[in-house]
C-alpha cells in the first residue's frame, strides 16, 4: 500500500503523486482498485458519421450518374430510397429511447412514402382506398398495445390518439371530393378512431387535463 509521509494518508491503488498534496508517495504500489476501462475501438459518434458519409457519396455517386446518363427512373428511385434510409437513420437515432414516437414517425413515414408510389406510378387509387385506412387501424390498434406492453399511463401517451384522430380525419375530404373511389374502409376507419377517442376524451377526462397541463405548460 502506498503512504503520504507529509499528509500521513495511505493510498488504495497505484498512483504516480499523492492526490491532496501531489507529494511523493513511499510504500509499495498495488493493482488498480477498479479494473482499467477498454475503449472501444470505434465511438458512438465516428460510427454516426460514417454511416452518414456513407449517405451523402451514396446521393453523389447517384447524381453523378444521373448527371452523365439521364436521371432515368431507377436512378431516381435510388436516390429517394437512399435519402428516406438515410432520414429514418437519423429518426431512429434521435428517437431510439422514445418507442412510441419512433413508431408513430414510421407508420405517418410509410404512408407518406405509399401516397407518393400511388400517386406517381398508379394515379391514386390503392393509397386512399385500402392503404391509409389500414395504416389508421394498425397505428391506433398498435398504440394502446404497445402502451399496455410498456405500462404506460394514458396521460404519457394520449397525445398520440388525438394526433391520430387528427390525422385520420384528412381522409374524409378525398371520400367527398369522389378521389376515393371505394370509401367504405376509410369511413369506417375513420368512424371507428372517432368514437375511441370520444371514448377516452369524455371516460378519461382527468388523464386528458394532465396530459393538456404537461403538452401546454398550464
Ligand atoms: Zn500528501
Amino acid at each position: 500500500m502506498q503512504y503520504c509521509p507529509k499528509c500521513e494518508i495511505r493510498i488504495l491503488g497505484r498512483k504516480t503523486c499523492c492526490p491532496l498534496c501531489q507529494g511523493e508517495l513511499s510504500g509499495e504500489p498495488e493493482n488498480h482498485v477498479y479494473p482499467p476501462m477498454k475503449k472501444n475501438r470505434m465511438s458512438g459518434v465516428s460510427f454516426y458519421r460514417i454511416i452518414h458519409f456513407v449517405f451523402i457519396v451514396l446521393e453523389i455517386i447517384f447524381g453523378a450518374i444521373g448527371l452523365l446518363r439521364g436521371f432515368s427512373g431507377w436512378i431516381t428511385l435510388g436516390m429517394i430510397i437512399t435519402l428516406l434510409v438515410w432520414l429514418d437513420f437519423w429518426l431512429v437515432f434521435y428517437y431510439r429511447n422514445n418507442f412510441l414516437k419512433l413508431f408513430s414517425i414510421e407508420v405517418y413515414l410509410a404512408m407518406l412514402v405509399c401516397l407518393f408510389v400511388d400517386y406517381r406510378w398508379t394515379g391514386l387509387r390503392w393509397s386512399f382506398e385500402w392503404m391509409i385506412p389500414s395504416a389508421f387501424l394498425f397505428l391506433t390498434v398498435f398504440t394502446a398495445v404497445i402502451a399496455a406492453i410498456m405500462h404506460l399511463k394514458l396521460e404519457d401517451y394520449v397525445i398520440y390518439v388525438l394526433w391520430n384522430a387528427i390525422c385520420c380525419c384528412l381522409q374524409i375530404p378525398p371520400v367527398l371530393l369522389g378521389l376515393n373511389r371505394t370509401p367504405y374502409p376509410a369511413v369506417i376507419v375513420t368512424a371507428g378512431v372517432l368514437i375511441y377517442t370520444a371514448a377516452i376524451l369524455i371516460f378519461k377526462t382527468n388523464s386528458v387535463r394532465r396530459a393538456s397541463g404537461k403538452w401546454l405548460h398550464l
